[in-house]
């Protein structure tokens, strides 16, 4: 059984997204946070490791700015060497001799001296500003100088030069207060006599500091010479930013200053250092762009972290949504939901609502189902109840020793004992004589020797009594019930002293149809007669079967079709002395027909003798008619008669004058025998309308009635001044009639029109005979005349017998039209034209096929 699972509950907004697009939002989210703490940290670390890395870098920078310093000087010393090892200097000192002692100016030189080769010497470096040649003493003897700077006076061979140590080749000193790198090399004549030194002056100088990095891009880096003692700087390599003498706490504030200290260089006693100076800017600007960089890359690790992020959330929830939807739809299938499964929205929540609706409805259906087994036990114990107390039986339960442990109302009705006085009393006592007792007591072993009997077999009918000792007939059921513990036995009791009754009442019943005078039988479907009571014998002996055979095949066919259509069917049975009416009537339910036959012989007998004097009646009549016109008919045949007489006398006058041609004699003779035939005809209709005949229904044009009909009444007409007038249908009007019965009516509705006629002025007579055919079906025949008319009052009466207005008039002739016309299934009805006159219709039953209509 489908359980009728409530909807779940209206999507709130938070179920109504679906749980995709959720996913997507919970990935954004997680990514961000995620990003954003780690946004928090890295940022820290790598500024850290920027700082760590800027110093590195800065070490290096500063270490790789004094080697291309020391490089340099390298240059020069290297330089010098070649100068001196010259051997156009040896060549120069060979013949030379500096005295000791001697306080000659050194020799100057503004060219290059000849103990100097080519200028092209120099390549790269930037030539010193001047280069000496010193004895041994260290007493400078030649300068040659090579810009415009003055030699340094410390240099200018006055004194002898303060070096201790003459072999130290490459000397940092200051020189009124400029540094100078002064770089000496042994000179020797070309005989290999240790001259003196060759001397390299070269002030470092901004030329010479920027020398020293060339071809390195600077990137704003400078280098610069710190006096460390004083902290300030001798020289740099731009003088513009840095100009000499400035402090080293001044210059900070712009530089990023690393100092190292000479290793190779000795020479005077100062504490010179070798500087180099990052601009602040420049750091700021490399922060900044590892700053942007590593935005840049925060950036793309956010947008990766959240794309991951949602994208996996997103495929997990895609995928866990559908199986969800699988889930929600295998339930609804399980729990035969009709509600829909809602596609849209979080289906997570979908199947929650569904879950909780399915463990609601298990409670519902459980608190139901205890419910209804408590009403079902309440209404069962009521139903008990109720059946006990409505029962139409006597309901008595009784133990095994037949001790009555219940008594229902109907049982308390029947016996007269209320239930409080039967309880506990032994049932066969109470309720039976002596005489059916025994017969109980057997039915009782009976029941316990057998089991599962059918219920009809253990019907039996006993006599019991009632209080105050009345006895009746009773039919009694006996149930045995299998208690857990014990046997107890239902008995059902019924008074039956009114079924005896009925039966008995039955039974007389069954007799009263064989005890009826008339035939009454009963048929099956196969036309056997099951049944014929005495009054059948005549009608049996007339189909020639007996009770328990079979009717004659027209019979049977009969019964077959009554049975099949299920109405009752009339027929007429004409026995050897007897008349029977007969009813078929289907009994369609048990397949029988019953016939109830009636013996109508004395009827009939009846009739025939009604039909007599009917026909008696017509036919006087008749007669009377004929009586009134008879001077009419001798008229008429006086004329042929007449003519006969002269016809005969003029051949007889011929024959005797005779030479007369023969001929004139045969066309009288022939004239004698057309007028005798003409009388001999109006004789034989006469005779027809007068004879008495048996009435014989033929079918006739009634057109051709009407004219025989004017035929008889034209001489009365004619001596009325009135011409008949005949408006007849074009088509034949066939009916089946008797013709002299129809003509009759004829003449007496004519012959009344023209008397009627005869009351009013000559020119004013009109009599029109007119002739329809009528819905196909019927033939009108009405016969309109413009007479004096009827009178309402006179209307009604006249069809009554004896009803006349004529003297001479006997006041039959319309009653008797009205009996034959509706013998013919027809009516004849009056009335008054509105013009002033009668109007009389007879409407008959046509004979036409509707095919030849
Ligand atoms: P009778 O002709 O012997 O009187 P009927 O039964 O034929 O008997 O007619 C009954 C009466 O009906 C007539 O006396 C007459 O008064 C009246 N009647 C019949 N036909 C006509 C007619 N065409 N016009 C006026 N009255 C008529």
């Amino acid at each position: 059984m489908p359980l009728p699972l409530k909807r779940p509950q209206k999507l709130s907004l938070l179920r109504r997204i679906p749980m995709p697009l959720m996913s997507i939002m919970i990935g954004l989210f997680c990514g961000l946070v995620v990003w954003g703490m780690l946004d928090q940290v890295q940022p820290r670390a790598l500024r850290s490791i920027f700082a760590e890395e800027m110093k590195t870098r800065l070490d290096q920078q500063a270490r790789e700015t004094l080697i291309r310093f020391d490089n340099y000087v390298l240059a020069h010393t290297s330089t010098a060497r070649l100068l001196a090892n010259h051997r156009q200097l040896a060549n120069y000192l060979e013949p030379v001799y500096w005295f000791k002692g001697d306080k000659d100016q050194p020799r100057q030189y503004r060219s290059t001296p000849p103990w100097l080769p080519g200028s092209t010497l120099w390549q790269s470096l930037i030539r010193p500003s001047h280069i000496l040649l010193l004895d041994s003493d260290g007493r400078t003897r030649e300068i040659y100088q090579l810009g415009d700077r003055p030699l340094p006076v410390e240099l200018a061979g006055t004194n002898e030069l303060p070096l201790s140590e003459r072999r130290v080749q490459a000397n940092l000193t200051s020189l009124g207060d400029r540094p100078y790198l002064l770089v000496s090399e042994t000179a020797e004549d070309a005989t290999g006599t240790e001259m003196g030194f060759l001397m390299l002056v070269a002030p470092i100088d901004e030329q010479f500091l920027a020398a020293s990095q060339q071809g390195v891009s600077s990137n704003g880096v400078l280098v610069g010479i710190l006096e460390a003692d004083e902290q300030r700087f001798l020289a740099s390599s731009d003088q513009s930013r840095l100009p000499p003498q400035r402090r080293l706490s001044e210059v900070e504030a712009d530089f990023l200053v690393t100092a190292q200290s000479f290793s190779e260089y000795e020479g005077s006693t100062l504490n010179l250092q070798f500087a180099t100076l990052v601009p602040h800017s420049v750091v700021e600007a490399i922060r900044d762009r590892v700053a942007s960089l590593e935005r840049r890359q925060r950036l793309v690790a956010a947008f990766t972290f959240v794309s991951v992020f949602t994208l996996v959330f997103f495929l997990l929830s895609e995928r866990l949504n559908k199986i969800l939807q699988r889930i929600s739809r295998f339930s609804q299938r399980a729990l035969g939901s009709k509600q829909p499964v809602i596609e849209r929205g979080n289906q997570l929540f979908v199947l929650e609502d569904w879950i909780h609706q399915f463990i609601q409805l298990v409670k519902d259906t459980r608190e139901e189902m205890r419910q209804q087994h408590e009403s079902e036990m309440h209404e069962s114990e009521m139903l008990k109840q109720a059946i006990m107390e409505t029962a139409l039986d006597s309901i008595i339960t009784i133990d095994r020793q037949g001790v009555i442990i219940e008594f229902n109302p109907t049982a308390e009705q029947t016996f007269g004992h209320h239930r409080q006085e039967a309880l506990g009393k032994v049932f066969a006592d109470l309720i039976f004589n002596d005489e059916s007792r025994p017969q109980f007591n057997r039915l009782m072993a009976d029941v316990l020797s057998s089991r599962d009997r059918h219920p009809d077999e253990m019907r039996h009918e006993l006599t019991a009594i009632k209080r105050g000792g009345g006895v009746f007939p009773v039919e009694l059921a006996i149930k045995p019930i299998r208690l857990k513990n014990r046997l107890a036995f239902t008995i059902y009791m019924h008074d039956i002293s009114n079924r005896r009754r009925i039966e008995l009442e039955i039974r007389s019943l069954a007799k009263f149809a064989s005890e009826s005078p008339s035939p009454i039988l009963r048929v099956n479907r196969r036309g056997v007669i099951l049944y014929a009571n005495n009054a059948s014998d005549q009608l049996l002996s007339y189909w020639g079967c007996e009770r328990a055979q079979t009717l004659p095949l027209y019979w049977r066919n009969r019964v077959t079709e009554i049975l099949a259509n299920g109405r009752d069917w009339q027929t007429q049975v004409i026995g050897a002395t007897q008349v029977y009416s007969l009813l078929l009537t289907p009994v369609v339910d048990l397949g029988y027909v019953n016939i109830y036959g009636r013996d109508i012989t004395a009827e009939r007998e009846a009739e025939r003798q009604a039909r007599e004097h009917q026909q008696e009646l017509i036919h006087v009549s008749r007669l009377s008619t004929m009586g009134e016109m008879a001077t009419g008919l001798a008229h008429e045949l006086n004329q042929p008669l007449s003519a006969i007489a002269n016809y005969a006398n003029g051949s007889v006058r011929r024959l005797q004058s005779s030479g007369r041609e023969s001929e004139d004699i045969l066309y009288a003779l022939g004239q004698i025998t057309a007028q005798a035939d003409r009388a001999g005809e109006i004789i034989k209709r006469l005779r027809a309308l007068v004879g008495k005949q048996t009435p014989v229904r033929r079918i006739a044009d009634i057109n051709d009635v009407v004219r025989e009909v004017c035929s008889f009444v034209e001489f009365e007409a004619r001596k009325a001044g009135v011409v008949i007038e005949q408006d007849f249908s074009i088509s034949s009007l066939p009916v089946k009639i008797d013709v002299v019965q129809i003509e009759q009516v004829l003449l007496n509705l004519i012959r009344n029109a023209l008397d009627a006629l005869l009351e009013i002025p000559e020119d004013e007579r009109n009599l029109v005979i007119q002739t329809r055919c009528q819905d196909g079906e019927r033939v009108l025949l009405r016969v309109l005349d413009t007479g004096p008319g009827i009178q309402d009052k006179d209307m009604s009466r006249l069809f009554e017998p004896f009803y006349t207005t004529k003297e001479s008039g006997m006041g039959m002739g319309l009653i008797i039209s009205r009996t034959i016309i509706e013998d013919h299934n027809g009516t004849i009805t009056a009335e008054q034209r509105a013009a002033g006159g009668t109007c009389f219709s007879i409407v008959l039953p046509s004979n036409r096929n509707r095919d030849e209509q």
